[in-house]
C-alpha cells in the first residue's frame, strides 16, 4: 500500500510512520530523517538545508521533489511505502502524483493525524531524539529508561533545534498555511482518512490500521 502521512509537526507521524511501515512491511520514507542525515554527513544537500531546518522553514519544493524522486526510483517502493513528511505543499503533492503515475502507481490513502495545538506544543517541547538511530522519546509521556540515553543502546538523546518553542510556533503556522490545504487535496480525490492523534500511541496506531481496513485498502 502506498500511504501518505499528514499532520502538524509533533503529532506523532514519525512514530506512527515507523510502526505502519513495520506492520505493512514497507519502507518508511521520512524526508525529515533523510534531510537530518544529509546535514549530519555534511553533504551538499545537508549544507543547503541546514539553516532552513534549524529555523523551522520549508526546504524549496524543487529540492524536495528531487530528493523524493530519487528515493522513489528505488525498487523497494514498488509494493508500497509509508511516506512521512512529504508532500508538505500542493506543488509537492502534484509532483508526487506525477512521479508515481510514471511507474503505474498512485497514492492509496492519505492518513491525516490531527491534535489540538496545546497537545502539539507540549509534545514538541518534551521531545528528545537519539543522535544515532533517530528514535524519539518524550520526557514525560515516553521517557527513556535512563535519562538522556537511548534504550536501544545507540546514543545520547538531544532536543532538535527546531523543537525549541519559538521555532515550534513558526512550524505550526507554516503547517496551517502550506500543508493543511493538502487535507482538501486528498479529500477531493476520495483518499483522505482522518484520525485523532492525542491518545496513547497504541490507540492511534490501532485506529489507523482499523480505518485502513474499514476503507478496504488492506
Ligand atoms: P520533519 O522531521 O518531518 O518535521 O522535518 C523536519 C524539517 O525538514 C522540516 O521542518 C523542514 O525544514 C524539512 N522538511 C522535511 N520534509 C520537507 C518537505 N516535504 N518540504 C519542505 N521541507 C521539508
Amino acid at each position: 500500500m502506498h500511504l501518505v502521512l499528514l499532520g502538524p509537526p509533533g503529532v506523532g507521524k514519525g512514530t506512527q510512520g515507523l510502526r505502519l511501515a513495520q506492520h505493512f512491511r514497507s519502507p518508511h520514507i521520512s524526508t525529515g530523517n533523510m534531510l537530518r542525515d544529509a546535514v549530519a554527513k555534511g553533504t551538499p544537500l545537508g549544507q543547503k538545508v541546514r539553516s532552513i531546518m534549524d529555523l523551522g522553514g520549508l526546504v524549496p519544493d524543487d529540492v524536495m521533489i528531487g530528493v523524493v524522486g530519487d528515493r522513489l526510483a528505488e525498487s523497494d517502493v514498488r509494493a508500497g511505502f509509508v511516506l512521512d513528511g512529504f508532500p508538505r505543499t500542493v506543488p509537492q503533492a502534484e509532483a508526487l502524483d506525477g512521479i508515481l503515475s510514471k511507474n503505474g502507481l498512485g497514492v492509496d490513502r492519505a492518513v491525516v493525524i490531527d491534535a489540538p495545538i496545546e497537545v502539539i506544543v507540549s509534545r514538541l517541547s518534551g521531545r528528545r531524539v537519539c543522535t544515532v538511530c533517530a528514535r524519539t522519546y518524550h520526557v514525560q509521556n515516553d521517557p527513556p529508561r535512563s535519562p538522556g540515553q537511548c534504550d536501544d543502546g545507540h546514543g545520547e538523546l538531544i532536543q532538535r533545534e527546531d523543537d525549541r518553542e519559538d521555532v515550534t510556533r513558526d512550524r505550526i503556522s507554516l503547517y496551517a498555511r502550506l500543508t493543511a490545504p493538502l487535507v482538501d487535496f486528498y479529500r477531493k480525490k476520495g483518499l483522505m482518512l482522518k484520525v485523532a492523534g492525542e491518545g496513547p500511541q497504541d490507540e492511534v496506531f490501532d485506529h489507523i490500521v482499523r480505518s485502513l481496513a474499514g476503507a478496504g485498502v488492506v
